[in-house]
């Protein structure tokens, strides 16, 4: 395992290890509190992450960011990160190559984070990781495997649009919180 997060940051801004950084502008590692309690994970970076290098800060991260405010939290109390480092054309969905290629970091980041929770931001992570479907009927739950906490949610991408979704998103995050002081 990489022994910091710097380190293991430094590795992703690095990584050859799929086809996708030969388009890339810049990798984009998560960021964060390193002792976050609560770790979001999302699909991958788009247009405006791309650019910067930074998770969630196009219009998806001002919705999370509003989420995250409601519910008493803001981006330093937390870490924030992806499926995939780096952006898939035209934001396609990643494949399946890409998201096992990207798996390593991901399981690097839970072993230095050790997160309580670990959210999952839409189906592409639902999916990757706990291989499930039909996020509009399981969000809102916690799953306990191998022993991590994995709390399903919504997208924040997909509530831009949609002021019911936007509203069980907000009560989502909520409910994370709740969760953590019930512990
Ligand atoms: N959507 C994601 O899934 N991740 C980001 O970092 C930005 C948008």
């Amino acid at each position: 395992m990489t022994s910091t997060l710097e380190s293991l940051h430094e590795r992703i801004i690095r990584c050859e290890k799929c086809l996708l950084c030969e388009t890339r502008k810049n990798a984009v590692p998560g960021k964060g509190n390193k002792n976050a309690e609560i770790m979001f994970i999302g699909e991958a970076p788009g247009r405006n992450e791309d650019l910067n290098g930074e998770p969630f800060v196009g219009s998806a991260g001002k919705k999370l960011n509003h989420a995250l405010e409601n519910a008493g939290l803001n981006r330093n109390m937390v870490y924030i990160t992806n499926i995939v480092k780096c952006r898939p054309p035209e934001n396609r969905e990643p494949n399946q190559e890409e998201r096992e290629q990207c798996r390593k970091y991901l399981e690097d980041e839970f072993a230095l984070i050790k997160p309580k929770i670990i959210c999952l931001l839409g189906a592409t992570a639902y999916k990757t990781i706990l291989n499930g479907s039909e996020i509009s009927k399981n969000h809102g739950k916690l799953v306990n495997k191998d022993g991590r906490n994995y709390f399903i949610t919504f997208h924040p991408a997909a509530i831009i649009y949609n002021q019911k979704l936007a509203e069980d998103f907000q009560k989502d995050i909520k409910k994370i919180v709740e969760i953590l002081k019930e512990n």
